[in-house]
């Protein structure tokens, strides 16, 4: 007697190899006299649900023999045996929500013959077990495996889900499906079927599935709610974001050139004024000042005068090398670098480029248009290096700085005046 065949489906490289013996020997004894007294029985529950070649599958031989559930008779001659005094009607109600199921029909009679306070021979009977079937629904009850193995397969079946809710939706009895669907569900124990015309075998099926469904539905619903709301929440705050981006950009930058604003300079100052306190290190501050602009502006007008500022914040940008520097369009036609570096001549060198970079722009097309011949503009710088010390103040700095451009304005402009914190000479380049 093999027992329990249904274990072997899990693996299935070895249900592949045992499955043809059996068939192989079921063919030799029909053919082969020493076979002849080999008789193979093959006992398997209805819940297990598995697709078979049919050229491989055992179950497609031989005469099946299907057992019937348990009969209203049955029922009483269980419930005696197990000294329950039940009446027919109490058989039926127990039919009619169980249906024919041998194995759940004793789960229950043997779990009323353990209740011994539980005595459903009074004339509540119908209430009590009533509530107890409604308690039944729940997960530990006792039917527990075998309704969650059911959902289990029928919940991974789209067709076995479909026949389910109709089932459930439909209030006739009985419904058609599909011959295929019909006959996996009886398959399964689910439903009794005639033809393709199948009912569920108890109303407690009804109620669990039912509630199930319910669960389930309610799920997709939660599930469908929260990912919209997930989604819309996801573009608000990318929205948000980008607003804030925005207004940020709007209250950091300056308009024309995108460099920082004279605010955005004044907070990042003292921050690296600082920074620069704390490590012991140098801090240059360059305050460029492009030369004779108003009379540029007078002579090529306004909007050609916005694009050399734009050309010139673009010579700031391309010498900022490192993300501590910071160049911000201080006011009109000035401009501010700042750097830490370790000595004068690192700041001599990179005021130089500065300053030979804007006279080397090509100017020749502004605004779409070509000027001819190409103008030229230069710029004036304050440069000052400072190693900023406890109770120093930064402004001293800056006004240092306002104060060496003036020298070089002074001097002629296109040039540079240098201060180094602690030398009493400028140094003129
Ligand atoms: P200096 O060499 O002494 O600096 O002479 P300057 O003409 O550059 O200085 P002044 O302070 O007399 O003039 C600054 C000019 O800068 C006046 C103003 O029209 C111009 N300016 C300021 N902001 C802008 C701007 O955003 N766009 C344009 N095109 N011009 C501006
Ligand atoms: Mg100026
Ligand atoms: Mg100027």
């Amino acid at each position: 007697m093999i027992e329990n065949l249904d274990c072997l489906f899990a693996y299935s490289n070895t249900a592949r190899e045992v499955l043809p013996l059996f068939r192989t020997w079921y063919e030799d004894a029909r053919r082969t006299p020493i076979w002849s007294k080999f008789n193979l029985i093959v006992t398997y529950a209805l819940e297990i649900y598995i697709t078979l070649d049919v050229q491989q599958s055992p179950f497609n031989v031989g005469l099946p023999i299907t057992l019937e559930g348990f009969t209203i008779p049955n029922i009483l001659e269980l419930a005696k045996h197990y000294q329950l005094p039940w009446n027919l009607e109490i058989a039926e109600y127990l039919y009619h929500m169980l249906g024919r199921h041998p194995h759940l029909i004793r789960l229950t009679i043997e779990h009323f013959a353990s209740q011994k306070n539980l005595d459903i021979t009074n004339q509540n009977w119908q209430n009590i077990l009533a509530l107890y079937f409604k308690n039944s629904l729940h997960n530990d009850s006792i039917y527990r495996g075998y309704f969650s193995r059911w959902w289990n397969i029928i919940s991974r079946h789209a067709n076995l889900f479909d026949a389910l809710g109709q089932l459930l939706n439909d209030p006739a009895v009985s419904i058609e499906l599909p011959a295929m669907t019909a006959y996996n569900l009886e398959y399964l124990g689910l439903v009794s079927r005639e033809g393709s015309t199948v009912m569920l075998r108890g109303e407690l099926y009804r109620q669990y599935f039912q509630a199930q469904v319910a669960q389930l539905e309610q799920l997709l619903t939660n599930l469908n709610e929260s990912s919209l709301q997930a989604a819309i929440n996801h573009e608000r705050l990318q929205q948000l974001e980008q607003e804030n981006f925005e207004l940020r950009s709007l209250a950091e930058r300056d308009g024309l050139t995108n460099l920082y604003n004279r605010r955005s300079f004044d907070a990042i100052f003292a921050a690296r004024w600082q920074a620069a306190q704390a490590e012991g290190q140098g801090l240059m501050l360059l305050l460029c000042d492009v030369d004779f602009f108003k009379r540029f502006n007078d002579t090529y007008g306004h909007d050609v005068g916005d694009e050399v500022l734009k050309k010139v914040a673009q010579v700031l940008l391309c010498v900022k090398n490192d993300f501590s520097d910071c160049a911000a369009r201080y006011g009109g036609e000035e401009f501010v670098l700042l750097r830490l570096v370790k000595d004068p001549p690192e700041a001599i060198a990179l005021a130089e480029k500065i300053r030979l970079d804007v006279a080397a722009l090509d100017l020749s097309t502004l605004n779409n248009q070509k000027l001819s011949p190409p103008p030229k503009i230069t710029i004036s710088i304050g440069v000052v290096l400072y190693f900023p010390k406890l109770g120093q103040d930064r402004q001293a700095m800056f006004k240092k700085a306002d104060e060496m451009l003036y020298k070089a304005k002074s001097n002629g402009r296109n040039q540079s005046c240098c201060h180094f914190q602690d030398s009493p000479k400028e140094v003129w380049i």
